[in-house]
């Protein structure tokens, strides 16, 4: 992604399509406008991953609304055994993902790859929309939903604002805070 944005330039539009064995860092959604991850584990919606982060990006650039990000960390990594969507707890947060979809533009859930050994190893919870409290929602309790809803797992949500006539969206911050953190809510000056 930093070769590619070195390449184009700040200011041209890059969605990003990811393995949801990805470990998320704040740098990748700064180098990004969009991101949408795989939703199955085996993966088999490589193309329908494309297609949503595809449509997300003609989306930013064609809307006159403002496009609001959020993003969340958790510390509570799965082994790579419990992200298969077939079964429970996977199918059930995917389920849950998409269900609180329906009121935002996208949602994303990359549970990471635990034996990834680097700071910013483990899940990530983001998503786009017009509403940022309707986004800001959803983004919570799909975090809870992967965490099973222990408090203190969750690391702080921050929420960075993307107008498609700026066209560049902040970097949500540091991610490498997996602490446990209540759920806090920053808004970017
Ligand atoms: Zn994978």
């Amino acid at each position: 992604m930093k070769r590619v944005r070195a390449v184009v330039g700040p200011d041209m539009k890059i969605a990003v399509s990811v393995d949801s064995h990805a470990n998320m860092t704040a740098e990748m959604f700064a180098l990004a406008n969009v991101i949408a991850a795989y939703r199955t584990y085996p993966h088999v919606d490589m193309a329908d991953t494309g297609r949503r982060a595809a449509e997300m990006l003609l989306h930013v650039v064609d809307t006159k609304a403002v496009v609001h990000f959020a993003v969340a960390p958790t510390a509570l990594s799965h082994s790579c055994q419990r992200h298969v969507t077939m079964m429970h707890p996977a199918r059930g947060v995917y389920d849950a993902l998409e269900a609180l979809e329906k009121d935002v533009l996208l949602l994303s859930f990359a549970p990471g790859f635990p034996a990834s050994d680097f700071s910013q190893c483990g899940p990530t919870v983001w998503g786009y929309g017009h509403d940022p409290k309707k986004l800001e929602h959803a983004v919570e309790a799909l975090l809870f939903k992967n965490t099973g809803g222990r408090a203190g797992m969750v690391g702080g949500i921050r929420r960075a604002i993307c107008s498609s006539a700026a066209g560049r969206y902040r970097s949500p911050g540091n991610l490498t805070s997996r602490s446990s953190l209540p759920i806090r809510r920053t808004i970017p000056a």
